[in-house]
């Protein structure tokens, strides 16, 4: 069955054709192969080249680059669609790549660093990361230590970098460094090509959801690149990630968006099904009642994702709080909305051959990954409280 939908006030028909065309890749090239891409730990590497030519990869970078020119709509309608997939960690392998990795320089690196590295990544023949977190910088990214000294025209680089999706087999990383003094003045972003000396993978980390997506360990001992791989100007680095973060923030409120229409949608038809004491599951008050609790959740987490991914795309100034208001209610609706049709499902839903337990574990780290639900409240909250002070100070 498919859940029924409200006439959207955002999307367009180019959107719906968007939507029509993941969902095919989905049918063909996802759902088939979710549990060996799940119990191998990744999915192949010609992936990323099947959803580039599908221009999966670069929906909202320009044509120049190979990409289609879109908006944040349209990454919100891609995610929703990949992540029906029954294997979360795919949809996150791709979109690490096309929102989290390249962002930044989509928008802020030179035409021959886009040339280099932007366009073939768009295409799908090379795979990326961004390699910001380290084991004692997570939420608190300004007091990242991995550091870039200058020698004549290089970068020579040494430190850690953790948790990083698509790190174990990535060609290159947009990595964020320390070239200056401490605090977020001191930040850079390069992009560091994993083939150069002295950079080595350490663990490929093994985690409880996203299963498919690798998340690893970097290690860099003196690494030579060259001082034109800098992203943008010197000491902006940590700008950029805030001014990206928006992105990989949404990515996450729409792919809460996708896994609670598809776990409704599981959950409905297991409830027509499954009887019990003379009646179907949906026969109960107390089930009908919860699905509409659940719908609800999902209409209101598309509602706000929906407004923040057009606020984000007309630059507006509130589409930061937009944003991580959408991230915030995304995570916790989503595993809510998890829980509930894992109850629902019984023993079943503790069975691995369905895919209720997986979804309920990939959701898990929603509320952690691409910034913390508590880092998402401090940001509302300072947008309200600066809201507040300007109003006194016009007054
Ligand atoms: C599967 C996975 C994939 C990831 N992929 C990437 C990637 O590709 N690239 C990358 O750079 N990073 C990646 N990350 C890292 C992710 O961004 C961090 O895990 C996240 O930002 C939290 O940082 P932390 O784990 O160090 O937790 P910490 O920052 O140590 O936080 C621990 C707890 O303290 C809370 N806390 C921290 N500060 C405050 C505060 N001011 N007020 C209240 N509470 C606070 C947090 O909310 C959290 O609950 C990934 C993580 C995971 C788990």
């Amino acid at each position: 069955m498919t859940l029924p939908r409200f006439p959207s006030v955002y999307l367009t028909d180019e959107h719906e054709a968007l939507r029509n065309s993941a969902a095919a890749f989905v049918d063909r090239e996802i759902r088939p192969h979710a549990d060996e891409y799940e119990t191998a730990g990744e999915f192949p590497r010609e992936l990323y080249r099947t959803a580039g030519d599908a221009g999966f990869l670069g929906v909202r970078y320009q044509e120049r680059w190979g990409g289609s020119g879109l908006d944040f709509l349209s990454t919100c309608v891609l995610c929703e669609e990949l992540v029906k997939g029954d294997s979360v960690g795919t949809a996150v392998g791709l979109l690490a790549q096309s929102e989290f990795a390249l962002s930044a320089l989509a928008d802020e690196a030179n035409d021959e660093l886009k040339e280099t590295w932007l366009a073939p990544a768009i295409r799908g023949e090379l795979i990326g990361a961004i390699g910001v977190s380290e084991p004692g910088a997570g939420s608190d990214v300004a007091s990242m230590t991995t550091r870039a000294h200058r020698d004549g025209s290089d970068y020579v680089i040494s430190g850690q970098k953790t948790y990083i999706t698509n790190g174990t087999r990535a060609d290159f990383i947009t990595l964020a460094v320390r070239t200056g003094g401490p605090g977020p003045r001191g930040i850079s972003l390069v992009v560091f090509p994993t083939d150069t000396k002295g950079f080595q993978v350490g663990r490929r980390l093994d985690k409880l959801g996203a299963r498919a997506s690798d998340t690893g360990e970097l290690f860099f001992d003196e690494c030579r690149i060259p001082a034109s791989n800098l992203v943008g100007d010197e000491g902006r680095g940590m700008h950029y990630i805030l001014s990206h973060f928006g992105g990989e923030r949404l990515v996450i409120a729409a792919f809460a968006v996708g896994i609670m229409e598809r776990l409704i949608e599981l959950g409905i038809e297991h409830a027509h099904e499954r009887h019990a004491f003379g009646s179907s599951l949906l026969g109960f008050q107390t089930w009908r009642h919860r699905f509409a609790e659940m719908a609800t959740r999902l209409e209101a987490t598309r509602a706000l994702t929906y407004q923040a991914a057009r606020l984000l795309s007309d630059g507006d100034p509130s589409g930061d709080m937009a944003v991580s208001m959408a991230k915030l209610h995304a995570a916790a609706a989503v595993q809510s909305v998890a829980a509930e049709v894992l109850q629902l499902h019984g023993g079943y839903g503790q069975i691995e051959e369905s895919p209720i337990p997986r979804y309920y574990r990939d959701v898990a780290g929603f509320s952690i990954g691409a910034g913390t639900s508590e880092i998402m409240r401090e940001i509302i909250s300072r947008s309200l409280v600066q809201t507040v002070q300007k109003k006194k100070e016009t007054r």
